[in-house]
């Protein structure tokens, strides 16, 4: 069995601004587990908020991450590997789906199968309105036709009305609101009210993590359901918060592993909040990957590989505003035709 990992850089067909940050690109890491004809594959994103960079990344893999020298039970590369990779979960992530990758092709079965993950009720995913030109905006719209329900960034408190206005002169859809810890105590709940008339679903993390108090509060007094994104890193956070946030969204990104993100989804079942399965900008490998976790949640926001126009991978594809799993073995992955130099 041998690693090798490669850089690769994703574009974004319209810039993509949130409250702390707009980019046009951003470099992603592949990670690939080769066994013979098998080639397992794991993505990482890795995200500034969580003082994670492409940099640190390489730095970890230059420095050679070994395998054990029996590699026949992906428990026990995982166990050897995992203490290597310096607590990166983006990285972690990465290693975890190239490793279920592999291990579900070696058995000639889905990762869903291995994983024994329900996929029989795959919820409606949104598609993200991004922090942009206003000017765009009906643009954007209508690139989000087969989607229907969207995701609008906001958290910019002066503009947040006005985007709003704006969105609403072109489309009447369910809207889910990622504040992305832009708002203030002082609007918040005005804010809230206010869109809790403009056919919103919830209000995603409107407040800094370290801002649970000012949370609960909000929380107790809204129309609508308020979601953690960023005060729910692992299934270490969720008892935290249970009192703050009604939901909480999950990424593989975050919490590093498939096991991990369906110890979430046990634990907040158990704490009876709401589950949204969301990803960072990704390429179509970790957004599949992901997605053999939809049918296990309420709410699914996967569409990170569909705002960029480079997308190196074809995995899962959308159906009628739904997630479907690709066929075959792993997690069903297969190379772009016009994507050159990518295994
Ligand atoms: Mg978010």
């Amino acid at each position: 069995m041998e690693l090798i990992f490669k850089t690769y850089r994703i574009k974004l067909k319209h810039a993509f601004g949130i409250a702390r940050s707009s980019h046009t690109w951003y470099d992603i890491v592949y990670i690939y587990i080769i066994d013979g004809d098998i080639i397992g594959r794991g993505e990482a994103a890795p995200s500034l908020r969580y003082n994670e960079s492409t940099e640190r990344i390489l730095s970890i893999l230059k420095q050679k991450v070994k395998l054990p020298e029996d590699c026949t039970q992906r428990e026990s590369i995982w166990n050897h590997v995992l203490p290597q990779l310096n607590g990166i979960k983006a990285l972690e992530a990465a290693f975890s789906m190239a490793l279920w990758d592999w291990a579900a092709q070696k058995q000639q079965k889905s990762v869903f199968d291995l994983l024994e993950l329900n996929t029989d009720k795959m919820p409606l995913t949104s598609f993200t309105i991004a922090i942009g030109e206003l000017s765009e905006i009906g643009q954007k719209i209508e690139e989000a036709a087969p989607y229907s329900i969207l995701k609008v960034k906001l958290g910019t408190p002066n503009l947040d009305k006005e985007i709003m206005v704006e969105i609403r002169k072109h489309t009447d859809k369910l809207i889910r609101i990622d504040a992305n810890e832009g708002w203030n105590p002082e609007t918040a709940l005005d804010l809230t009210k206010w869109l809790a008339d403009q056919n919103v679903e919830f209000i995603e993390q409107p407040f800094p993590a370290d801002q649970l108090e000012n949370t609960a509060v909000l929380k107790s007094k809204s129309p609508l359901d308020i979601y953690a994104d960023e005060n729910s890193i692992n299934s270490a956070d969720i008892p935290k918060i249970i009192n703050a946030f009604d939901g909480i969204n999950i990424k593989l990104m975050k919490c590093g592993s498939l096991e991990e993100g369906k110890r979430m989804i046990n634990l907040a079942r158990f704490y009876d909040m709401k589950i949204m399965l969301g990803c960072m900008v990704e390429s179509s490998v970790g957004i599949s990957a992901a997605a053999q976790l939809a049918g296990e949640v309420d709410k699914v926001d996967l569409d990170g590989n569909l705002l960029i126009n480079n997308d190196p991978y074809v995995g899962v594809s959308i159906k009628d505003g739904r997630i479907v799993l690709p066929e075959g073995t792993g997690l069903g992955l297969t190379v772009n035709s016009s994507s050159d130099n990518i295994i």
